[in-house]
């Protein structure tokens, strides 16, 4: 039998897993993943639409850090990292037309609230109102985004600008974000600038320029087969269909990346995507750039569109003169097909007559767990938020504490 400290088991093959899996496995440690369907990657996968080979949920990562691109490299894949297509995105408001968002915000947080493009979304008079509350000293900040937004920029800057943002980001409301999970250095900067649009004008000052967010030609689920490859070649081992529900009989340290095992997790929260693939050239010209969140209270059921086609270029190519459009919901419509189409041309502002190829999927997102208990080593989306960058980087980070142990 191998030295327990030599021998890892992974529960749960999605990104986290793997990354951890494979560190530890580059190192010369033993290690076998633990996948209860029958594939990897979890939450980051691939589906066929129209004969288009497309991302089913993840389809971009956050650059900053470059922790993924550093571990794309290390995949051979670093000559596949693409921009998207730059630009605003766009809202959708409660009433009237889809309109650009700020230029110059922070998830929709303003650094000027009486900007142009900023008042044409939430008016005159909460812009205004914008200014004389964050103008007052800056107290004891509250722990929610929502609640932190409310208290120094208004009900209408929170309701109308930055919660669809948040949500389109976060798929959660501002009230149920910890401030530290939207920015980390954003109460810090509130802080040191003395109002909350001053924390937006310094943040935006330090940030890197270019896009936010990358992805990878030919679809971020790219990463998932490159993972398993580079851990197969390490001497990992993969189980596929084996679910675990008793951790402790598990071999060696036992790294917990699936949802609900760790800590009860509290109820997930359902998402719902319809891609659609359609052909109608007035879609060549993007005319919501990338995409649009939407507005709570806007009269379309999806909480946002992505233009898949116009935001990477590599998807345009693929798709030869058609196009791809990607809706969001919260809630699931009764037909979703039917009430993409509708809502698409809502919020693209054309019809949409011809429809080549559709397809409706559904995600769980899970809570955030609860810190576990005792000594249970947990990676991925209940510890380390929603999103590739913060999951890698996390995961990295566990192996190498792990490693030296
Ligand atoms: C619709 C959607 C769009 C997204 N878009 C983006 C994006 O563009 N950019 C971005 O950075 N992030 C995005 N995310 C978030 C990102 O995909 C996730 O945060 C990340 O993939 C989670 O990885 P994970 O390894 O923590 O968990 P998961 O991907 O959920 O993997 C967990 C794995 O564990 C397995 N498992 C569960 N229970 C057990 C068990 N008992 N035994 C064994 N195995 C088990 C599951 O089958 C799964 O394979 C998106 C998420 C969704 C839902």
């Amino acid at each position: 039998m191998p030295e327990r400290s030599d021998r890892y088991s992974v529960v749960g093959g999605g990104v986290g897993g793997l990354v951890v899996a494979r560190r530890l496995a580059a190192a010369g440690a033993r290690v076998t993943v633990f996948e209860a369907s029958d594939h990897l990657g979890g939450t980051v996968a691939r589906h066929e639409v129209a004969g288009l080979g497309l991302d089913a949920a993840a389809e971009s990562f956050a650059v900053r850090g470059g922790t993924v691109a550093a571990l794309l490299g290390e995949l051979g894949l670093q000559d596949d990292i693409v921009a998207p297509a730059p630009g605003p995105a766009w809202l959708q408001p409660v009433a009237g037309d889809a309109v650009p968002l700020p230029a110059t915000a922070l998830l929709g947080i303003p650094a000027d609230p009486l900007a142009d493009d900023v008042v044409r979304v939430v008016g005159h008079e909460a812009a205004a109102r914008a200014v004389e509350l964050d103008a007052r000293p800056v107290g004891a900040l509250p722990d929610t985004l929502g609640a932190l937004v409310r208290e120094r920029l208004g009900d209408g800057v929170l309701d109308r600008l930055v919660a669809p943002v948040v949500h389109g980001v976060h798929s959660q409301h501002p009230d149920e974000l910890p401030v530290t999970r939207a920015h980390p250095g954003l109460a810090d900067a509130v802080r040191a600038a003395g109002s909350l649009s001053g924390a937006v004008v310094r943040l935006r000052a330090a940030a890197p320029p270019g896009a936010a967010v990358a992805g990878i030609r030919g679809g971020v689920h790219r990463v998932v087969p490159a993972l398993a490859d580079d851990l197969g070649r390490l001497g990992g081992e993969v189980r596929l269909t084996a679910r675990v529900d008793d951790p402790s009989r598990l071999e060696g340290t036992v790294i917990i990346a699936a949802p609900g095992i760790a800590a009860p997790a509290a109820p997930g929260r359902r998402i719902d995507l319809v891609t659609l693939v359609v052909e109608q050239d007035e879609l060549d010209a993007a005319p919501r750039g990338t995409g649009l969140l939407v507005a709570a209270g806007a009269p379309v059921g999806a909480r946002a569109l992505t233009h898949a086609t116009a935001k990477w270029a590599w998807l345009r190519e693929a798709a030869a003169g058609r196009h791809v459009v990607r809706l969001s919901y919260d809630q699931t419509p009764g037909d979703p097909v039917a009430a993409a189409v509708a809502d698409a041309e809502t919020l693209l502002g054309v019809r949409l007559p011809v429809v080549v190829g559709a397809a409706h999927v559904w995600w769980m997102r899970p809570a955030a767990a609860s810190t576990p208990s005792g000594d249970v080593v947990v990676v991925g989306e209940t510890v380390a938020g929603s999103g590739l960058a913060g999951i890698v980087a996390h995961a990295e980070r566990t192996a190498a504490d792990l490693l030296a142990r």
